[in-house]
């Protein structure tokens, strides 16, 4: 089956009106056709204004987090209609900064992934060891709970997930899985999809994310079971995320 790759950026909390303007504008220009399909997940406050700049590109704008709830009292939090109102096309969920840092549980990033694709917004679903975890050799057990928590959650639905695996210990580490690493991990994605989704499984985007940059995306992007990159700190250099997307072929 053939299937573009996806090179989505993840900006986690960076940026500034002049700064978005000056790196979407030198993406738009750098992009031409590309091979592969693209987003920039970009913080809540700019996606009118990102999306503004991408108009007419091969650019997607994505979130970094989708609300599992609806609507009403529930402060801070963007719903995917809301997200959907600005023509969000992607949402991340269960990034493990999330996991970590707000007490993202495998039940609460099901209930997100639910959420997006309820509203049409193509869910990036974040799985990965800590060093700990890897150490362990936990690595496979640790990633197929999260994944199947998302597949008791969604049924069926999963076929329209992207799913993103993201080794901890790799994330803005610059430390980054090896090829063979990353590949086996994707492999065990794989057949857990093909075991959930059977007939749609070879059609699920499996992105890696963990120091991916201009240097070692080739290699990582030529796995076989490498569908694109979620990319952090390159994402914020337009030379390096174009040399990204050059590489996804
Ligand atoms: C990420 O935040 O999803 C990520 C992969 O970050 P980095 O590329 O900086 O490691």
């Amino acid at each position: 089956m053939t299937k573009k790759k996806l090179i989505a950026g993840n900006w986690k909390m960076n940026g500034s009106l002049a700064a978005n303007e000056a790196l979407v504008k030198a993406l738009v220009a750098g992009v031409a056709t590309p091979a592969c399909d693209i987003a920039v997940c970009v913080p809540a406050p700019y996606l009118a204004q990102v999306q503004s700049l991408v108009t007419g590109s091969p650019i997607a704008v994505g979130a970094q987090d989708v609300s599992a709830q609806a609507q009403g009292a529930f402060t801070g939090e963007q719903s995917a209609t809301m997200l959907k109102e600005f023509d969000v096309r992607y949402a991340i969920v269960g990034h493990s900064e999330r996991r970590q840092y707000h007490g993202e549980t495998d039940e609460i990033v099901s209930a997100k992934t639910a959420a997006a694709l309820a509203n049409g917004i193509t869910p990036i679903v974040c799985v990965g060891e800590t060093l700990a975890q890897r150490e362990a050799g936990e690595t496979e057990a640790v990633v197929k709970r999260q994944l199947a928590a998302v597949i008791h959650v969604n049924g069926h639905c999963i076929s329209e997930i992207v799913v993103a695996y993201e080794p901890v210990w790799a994330i803005g580490t610059g430390k980054t899985a090896t090829p063979e690493q990353a590949q086996a991990v994707h492999a065990v994605l794989r057949a857990q999809l093909h075991h959930a989704a059977s007939e749609h499984a070879a059609g699920i985007r499996i992105l890696y994310g963990g120091s991916m940059n201009a240097a070692n995306a080739a290699e990582l992007l030529a796995q076989a079971d490498i569908d694109g990159g979620l990319i952090g700190g390159a994402s914020l250099k337009a030379p390096d995320f174009l040399q990204i997307i050059a590489a996804a072929r």
